[in-house]
């Protein structure tokens, strides 16, 4: 048998996040330790069932059996347009403006191979969510990390990147609300980036996985709400964790039309498009009974609390986020991120996620995902409360 050589898109690639994570877990796990995972964001509560019927029902007409369109159904892209001018005041071309994604995961990794060429840059927030950097990669081109620091509300400071690095820039990649650190970003700040990215003559994709998940009242703002943002920007969003439909693989990409057509060029070659059942179900969750929502921010409101609440009497000091299902916590002083999450693991069963794991920038802090019921979540502050550090 001859030797396999990999791509070197795949030498490239960083250590899996969660890898030495999974490791350890499993050595707890296997001392009979039973483990309260925080790490993943994936929410456990299950799809609200007007979505499931509307998918059972869609799946059951030969209709929806054939290969999709690739760019997506008109109907689906027809509700997203509507969502977009009810929620926001913005007004799309909903077949030109607007394209269907297998999870707005596809999108992100998808756009770099329509807009980068080898050699381009794009310029990507840290720590973030690995596939800014990968999607990038993978289309040969180089990121230009921007750090998220506390200090500037874990935005980025667009006026530090240098003029010869904008000037090959061809994508910028911002995530409000944010994950990992739970921030949000006002529409001044949109302003900004469209006004940097008009300059530049870069395109702008803000990934909106999370606007939706929003805490205490908070309502998420769009860059597409900004003047000129049509120009320049898409929005990818996604049904994942608004809807608890993570394993559905749905969500879309809207913004300006030549952005969206290279996007769906790239896809039309790749894939061929979201199952309709699915785009159907998605229709339903958009169109239908908003209840769920509400009670998904209530839910994680609760959640938040308990936890927050909880690290404060452990002795560290979390700051409650505006959004995201997420807490973004600085370890106790003289201790590593890596560190600290073994500590968790090791001493009490707790997986979380160090914050270096999404760029060194995260160093120093650990995140918490809020994705297990709150007499896990009390559990889990016993514990950590009982390791004294
Ligand atoms: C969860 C997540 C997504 C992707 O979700 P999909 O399921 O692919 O739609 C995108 N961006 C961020 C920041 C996320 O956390």
């Amino acid at each position: 048998m001859f030797k396999i050589k990999q791509a070197e898109r795949l030498e490239k690639l960083p250590p899996y996040l969660f890898k030495e994570i999974d490791r350890m877990k499993a050595e707890v796990q296997a001392k009979g330790v039973d483990i309260i995972d925080l790490g993943v964001g994936d929410p456990d509560r299950p799809t609200p069932p007007h979505i499931i019927d509307r998918l059972q029902k869609a799946a059951l007409d030969p209709a929806n059996h054939q290969y999709p369109s690739y760019t997506g159904m008109n109907d689906f892209r027809r509700s997203v347009a509507a969502w977009y001018e009810r929620r926001f005041g913005v007004k799309l071309d909903a077949l030109n403006e607007v394209v269907t994604l297998i999870g707005s995961k596809e999108g992100i990794a998808h756009i770099p191979l329509a807009f980068i060429d080898p050699g381009d840059v794009a310029l990507v927030p840290e720590p973030a969510y690995p596939v800014y950097h990968i999607g990038t990669l993978f289309a040969g081109g180089q990121s230009f990390f921007m750090p998220l620091l506390e200090a500037n509300g874990f935005l980025p400071d667009l006026d530090a990147v240098p003029a010869g690095t904008a000037a090959k820039a061809r994508l910028l990649f911002v995530n409000y609300p944010n994950n990992p650190t739970g921030a949000t970003a006002g529409l001044d700040f949109y302003e900004k980036v469209v006004a940097f990215a008009r300059k530049h003559e870069i395109i702008v994709v803000s990934d909106a996985a999370y606007s939706e998940v929003s805490l205490g009242g908070y309502e998420a703002p769009s860059i597409l709400q900004v003047p000129g943002a049509m120009d320049v920007a898409v929005e990818v969003h996604s049904l994942s964790k608004t809807y608890n439909m993570t394993g559905w693989r749905i969500g879309w990409a809207a913004g300006r039309a030549e952005v969206v057509d290279g996007l769906g060029r790239i896809k039309s070659n790749i894939d061929s498009g979201a199952f309709q059942a699915v785009q159907w179900a998605g229709i339903e969750a958009i169109d239908g009974d908003q209840t769920c929502v509400a009670d998904m921010r209530a839910l994680y409101q609760e959640r938040m609390n308990v936890l927050v609440e909880g690290l404060k009497e452990a002795g560290l000091e979390p700051k409650s986020p505006r959004a995201t299902f997420y807490l973004w916590v600085r370890v106790p002083a003289g201790q590593t991120s890596a560190g600290f999450t073994a500590r968790l693991l090791g001493e009490g069963g707790i997986v979380c996620t160090p914050g270096n794991g999404f760029g060194p920038s995260g160093e120093g802090y650990v995140r918490f995902a809020l994705c297990q019921e709150v007499d896990r979540l009390r559990e889990a502050v016993e514990r950590i409360k009982a390791l004294k550090f």
